[in-house]
């Protein structure tokens, strides 16, 4: 398929959604008022912390739950009529949900016997169709063993592997890594990305695990308190929080307040703590006098020697070894604290002596101006 027209078919789209649990008027509301495009072929996730609305969005869309207003359109259809098995959509859960009973090769088939999205497959189909899926997730010699026998990891290939075997056009994943340890996580992080692009089969992926959404999305949604705050490329999302929330929610994040001296040509430039200067943003929405946060991150703040041109004085006030960095706590005039971290370099010269005096640099590129 061409990639370029790929990227641009739309695999779900979710317009105008609001979802209110029980009585319309009075219930619970997970969802205000949702927008979302997500892409044919794309690694999409719903990244946010416990209750604002993720599972509900991912149920509405494989058809177990339905919105209160709104529709959502799969492939640019209204589904709205269509059962959650007529669906071309299939879901891992974050427990794998086999049977126990069966050997992996039987649950993998039980699947395909039921005419998933109504297709009827012959039995030589299905037996090809556990294989190649087996095989796509590394697991061909565990066909036999019952799930008892298997490692959560192992399981939770198999899961993956039986919702893929329909084939669907989108696949949901409802905080699937979510019972395996630390380091099986990171494995199976990478393993899911890699099937994702070997199917080319949509995957909407639903986690709070900031760190998940970075590394395997090809863009996020981040929501709170059922709105989205932000989509984007997890370098937008990182590099260029819209708002509060999201600076605060993904990675580590230092607020600067600055006060608005001058806007022009698309920039704007602040009075940070005391009065001293910070680097000129793009921003051209803003007035002169209005007080504002700046986003830094921790590692895009630089310790320069106390006095240095054009930076904001600080005191150091902590240093922590963090193995790879040094991480250092400072104090500005205000008596705002801040953190800086720094790579930790074999040359102790370098090191600031906590209770000095220094100076704090930033780049213009490495603030956002948080505009709520
Ligand atoms: P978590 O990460 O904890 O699973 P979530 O982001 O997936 O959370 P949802 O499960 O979608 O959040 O829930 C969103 C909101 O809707 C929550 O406030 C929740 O209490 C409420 N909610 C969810 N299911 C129901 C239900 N069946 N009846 C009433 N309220 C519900």
């Amino acid at each position: 398929m061409n990639a370029v027209h790929s990227l641009q078919t739309l695999a779900v789209s979710i317009r105008s959604v609001r979802k209110v649990y029980g009585d319309p008027h009075n219930g619970p509301v997970a969802l205000k008022n949702i927008d979302l495009d997500i892409r044919d072929n794309e690694f999409f996730t719903l990244l946010g912390p416990s209750g604002c609305g993720k599972t509900t969005l991912l149920r509405m869309i494989a058809g177990f739950e339905f919105p209160t207003r709104g529709e959502i359109l799969l492939y640019g259809e209204n589904i709205a009529d269509r059962p959650p098995f007529k669906r071309p959509v299939n879901t891992v859960f974050q427990h794998y949900a086999l049977f126990p009973h069966m050997s992996i090769a039987e649950n993998l088939a039980f699947g395909l016997e039921s005419q998933p999205m109504g297709k009827v497959l012959s039995k030589a189909q299905i037996g090809e169709r556990v294989r190649e899926m087996l095989a796509l997730v590394q697991m061909e010699r565990f066909a036999g063993r019952r799930p008892n026998q298997l490692s959560g990891g192992q399981q939770q290939r198999v899961a993956l592997a039986r919702a893929l075997a329909p084939h669907p056009k989108v696949l949901l994943l409802d905080e699937p890594l979510s019972a395996l340890d630390l380091k099986l996580r990171q494995a199976m992080r990478e393993e899911l990305k890699a099937i994702q692009a070997k199917t080319g089969i949509t995957f909407i992926f639903v986690t709070h695990d900031q760190e998940e959404a970075l590394t395997m999305s090809d863009r996020i949604a981040v929501l709170a308190e059922g709105e989205v705050q932000q989509v984007g490329r997890p370098q937008d999302i990182y590099e260029q929080p819209r708002n509060r929330f999201v600076a605060d929610f993904i990675g580590e994040t230092n607020f600067i307040q600055g006060t608005v001296t001058r806007v022009e040509a698309g920039l704007a430039w602040f009075a940070g703590p005391a009065g001293h200067p910070l680097p000129a943003q793009s921003c051209s929405e803003l007035q002169v006098g209005a007080t504002v946060a700046l986003s830094v991150r921790p590692e895009r703040l630089h310790l320069v020697p106390a006095g240095s041109q054009g930076a904001l004085p600080c005191r150091i006030e902590a240093q922590i070894y963090l193995g790879t960095d040094l991480q250092y706590q400072v104090s500005l005039g205000d008596g705002s604290r801040l953190t800086v971290r720094t790579p930790n370099s074999v040359d102790h010269s370098q090191r600031f002596a906590v209770g000095s005096d220094a100076g704090l640099h930033f780049d213009r590129g490495s603030a956002s101006v948080l505009l709520d």
